[in-house]
């Protein structure tokens, strides 16, 4: 979101990659080209409500690029929804795709909308209304939709069968894949739900095993208790790790002995949020961020480690599990402390490596088991992160630049090599 006076965070995207482009000499004509998005599509759509009133709402579909692939990227409801945050959240997708080397490009969406203030029959005709309002803007090989903050598998599966219902009769079932992170039921992939979280973890071993650090000492703050932090939590707390604050919107919560996430969970499901959790003491947002802790993992909004904050901070190492949470001004603070970066493109790359996953289920009509798909999410990962910490050594830079790196090597290698049409 941007509010008035503040930076824009689209501009804050294209400078990220900018910084990376300098370092390998990217040509200034593809860098022109990944500035901006390949198109922008905004619709105005009106929904009847329960109480047989109409309401026109606004979506977005920024399409960022496609050279590599399809255009792939989530669907955001948030009231905070708006042009500059989704072609921000399109252009990470390009890079986030293109470093871990999955045949896609990038793309996001979004409705300015807050979920909580509608019925369930209402959200789904505003989903419906949404998707029949993209069109043949979306499609199995040309946009693929998934999940992102504000929707689930359920959202999916409605844009599923909305597309394939006005699809002619023969396609109906071929189309399946024009989305990713639907339920198992309709054909979705095991693993997926979890899959964002599981990669975080995934990058945090990767991380010990650079580092000769230990996942059974290590204490964790997560900010977010949404899909990717409560997962990322439970499968952190599983594999030994003491999980010592943990924030969403509606509080904070901190226990120095680590905080039992199972029961945490089953409170949040019932109390809307983990605020007033028996098992924990209430904190201050501020107080999370200055948590005595080795890991911080932001996972929720963008901008979240400020500079001052980043000021605070008593972690050795940073997983940004959510989109943008680390402001430029932070990553100076960041830098200068000697705080570690696990970039966001990197860090939360499971959950659309396991939609590409689902993409492939879908398109052979074939159901994967679990071992198969959390294998080949943990390689591609980890494959992802050695080549970060290759170019990291060429290029003695940041992580987070070493991943633009690898990312804009690629895609300037296939721009080369197919060059400008006509
Ligand atoms: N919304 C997720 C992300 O930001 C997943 C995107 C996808 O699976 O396409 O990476």
């Amino acid at each position: 979101m941007t509010a008035v006076g503040q930076r824009s965070l689209h501009q804050a995207a294209v400078d990220q990659f900018q910084r990376a482009a300098a370092l390998v000499d990217l040509k200034a004509s593809y860098q022109e080209i990944l500035a901006q998005p390949k198109n922008e599509i905004i619709v105005n759509f009106p929904v009847t409500l329960d109480d047989g009133s109409m309401k026109v709402f606004t979506g977005y579909r920024i399409q960022h690029n496609n050279i590599l692939g399809p255009f792939k990227g989530g669907l955001r409801f948030h009231p905070d929804v708006d042009l500059d945050e989704v072609k921000a959240l399109a252009a990470w997708m390009t890079f986030k795709t293109a470093l871990v080397g999955i045949p896609f490009g990038g793309a996001k969406g979004g409705v300015t909308i807050n979920p909580a203030d509608y019925s369930k029959e209402e959200m789904q005709r505003i989903v419906r209304r949404f998707t029949h309002a993209l069109g043949s803007n979306i499609g199995p090989d040309h946009d693929i939709p998934a999940p992102d903050v504000g929707t689930s598998s359920e959202t999916m599966d409605w844009v599923m069968d909305t597309y394939a219902n006005v699809s002619p009769p023969g396609f109906r079932h071929a189309v399946k894949g024009v989305v990713t992170g639907k339920s198992i039921e309709v054909g979705g992939s095991i693993g997926r739900e979890e899959a964002t979280g599981r990669g975080v973890l995934y990058s945090l071993r990767h991380w010990c095993g650079e580092t000769g650090a230990r996942l059974d000492d290590l204490k964790v703050a997560v900010q977010g208790f949404g899909n990717v932090g409560s997962h990322f939590a439970l499968l952190a707390r599983e594999a030994g790790c003491s999980i010592v604050a943990v924030a969403d919107h509606t509080g904070t919560v901190g226990n120095v002995d680590g905080i039992d996430v199972d029961k945490l969970r089953v409170w949040a499901n019932e109390n809307g949020g983990v605020a007033g959790f028996p098992g924990a003491t209430a904190l201050t947002t501020e107080e999370l961020f200055s948590q005595e802790c080795d890991v911080m993992v932001p996972a929720a909004l963008e901008n979240q480690i400020t500079a001052e904050r980043a000021k605070v901070l008593k972690c050795k190492l940073l997983v940004e599990a959510a989109n943008g949470p680390t402001t430029q001004e932070a990553e100076v603070v960041l830098a200068d402390r000697g705080i570690e970066v696990v970039p966001d493109i990197l860090a939360n790359a499971g959950g659309v490596i396991v939609s590409y996953f689902e993409w492939l289920q879908n398109k052979s009509a074939r159901a994967w088991s679990f071992e198969d798909v959390d294998d080949r999410l943990r390689d591609l990962v980890w494959k992802a992160h050695d080549g970060v910490v290759e170019r990291r050594a060429e290029l003695n830079c940041t992580r987070r630049e070493a991943a633009y790196a690898v990312a804009l090597d690629r895609i300037a290698d296939v721009y080369d090599r197919r060059g400008i049409f006509p």
